[in-house]
């Protein structure tokens, strides 16, 4: 990844609703960005957490600074559910050049 460069990960949770059952993203990432996590909306004390119920699970991406940019969790998603945005710094962020 570039320096400087912002990564933005949306995750469409009406998309993905079941990523424990299905980690697609998850194992296809090369940067180990991804995480899922019982959904705690959903979680009930001493209740077993179906991985099939819609909602039960949230897919999370906490290792933003790893994302290499591949777009192969973009790709592997069978929902359409993932969007990841690469900013280029803008040119008046970078160093001053030294001109002559
Ligand atoms: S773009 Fe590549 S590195 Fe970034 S989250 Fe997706 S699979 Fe991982
Ligand atoms: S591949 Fe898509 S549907 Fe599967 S866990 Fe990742 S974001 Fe969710």
């Amino acid at each position: 990844m570039h320096m400087g460069s912002k990564v933005i990960i949306a995750v469409d949770f009406q998309k993905c609703t079941k990523p424990f059952a299905c980690k697609k993203c998850i194992d296809i990432c090369p940067g180990q960005v991804f995480l899922v996590t019982p959904n705690p909306m959903m979680f009930r004390k001493y209740q077993p957490v179906d991985e099939n119920q819609p909602g039960s699970y949230l897919l999370l991406a906490p290792m933003i600074l790893k994302c290499v940019g591949c777009m192969e969790c973009v790709k592997v998603c069978p929902n359409d559910a993932l969007k990841v945005m690469i900013e280029q710094p803008k040119p008046e962020t970078q160093a001053p050049q030294r001109l002559g």
